[in-house]
């Protein structure tokens, strides 16, 4: 089943088509990746799919239902950004708790208890009373991870959520995503610069060119460029 749709998006600024014509499936409880150089459109078709931008020209459909004009706040969509921004002067647990946003968590469970379970999920176990700025980066990022899962979202976008980071951390963290995304099921939209990582975290990637993918293929059957 098709978890979300993009059917002939494109986004025009001024002189700049920053998304021209795509067409895009992304399968339920995939881990589905744009990959491609700087402004090649990757971070304007998530922000498309998150409903930040809306399209110029096309539909953005999930699960089949057109949301096109459908703001951020009512997608079914968890978000991270490549520059976490913890709220500093929250705990960590307050920060995930924030995630909620006082809504009640999924499954009847208590807020803390959501907290505790994401906290667990992200390998942060029992870490609610730190505060941000006694994590390392990967652990910040891990955080805002459970930040945007907590409500229980259908589907997760990523952007560029390892470029802050030390190439060690960054290995590190990519396979703690790729555990969570696992672990959960939840469909993943990533996007990254970096095509070593899209070709090692990915169950199919898009490599994108000039606004739209060019190919669109699992790991194994993209050509590797020097
Ligand atoms: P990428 O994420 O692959 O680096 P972007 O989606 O950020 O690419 O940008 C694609 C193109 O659209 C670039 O040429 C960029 O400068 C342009 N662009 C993106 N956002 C805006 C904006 N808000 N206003 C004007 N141009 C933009
Ligand atoms: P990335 O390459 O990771 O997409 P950028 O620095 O290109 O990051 O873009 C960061 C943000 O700035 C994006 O959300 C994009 O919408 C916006 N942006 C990018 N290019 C422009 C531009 N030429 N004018 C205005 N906003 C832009």
């Amino acid at each position: 089943p098709v978890a979300l749709s993009l059917e002939g998006v494109s986004k025009q600024y001024a002189e700049t088509t920053a998304v021209d014509d795509v067409n895009l499936r992304v399968r339920e409880g995939e881990f589905f990746t744009l990959v491609g150089p700087s402004g090649c459109g990757k971070t304007t078709t998530l922000r498309l799919i998150a409903g930040f931008e809306a399209p110029t020209m096309g539909t953005v459909r999930f699960g089949g239902n057109d949301v096109t004009g459908v703001s951020p706040e009512d997608r079914d969509i968890g978000v991270v950004f490549q520059n976490y921004a913890l709220f500093p002067h929250m705990t960590v647990g307050e920060n995930v708790a924030y995630g909620l946003n006082f809504a009640d968590p999924p499954g009847g469970i208590s807020s803390d208890q959501r907290v505790a379970d994401l906290l667990e999920l992200v390998d942060l176990e029992g870490m609610e009373s730190r505060d941000p700025d006694q994590l390392s980066g990967g652990q910040q990022q891990r955080v805002a991870i459970a930040r945007a899962l907590a409500p229980g979202p259908d589907i997760l976008l990523l952007d560029e959520p390892m470029s802050a980071l030390d190439a060690q951390l960054r290995e590190r963290l990519r396979v703690q995503v790729k555990h969570i995304q696992r672990e959960l099921g939840i469909t993943t939209v990533y996007v990254t610069h970096d095509q070593e990582e899209a070709l090692a975290i990915s169950d199919r990637v898009a490599v994108m060119r000039d606004g739209a993918p060019e190919q669109v293929a699992p790991p194994q059957t993209i050509y590797r460029q020097p």
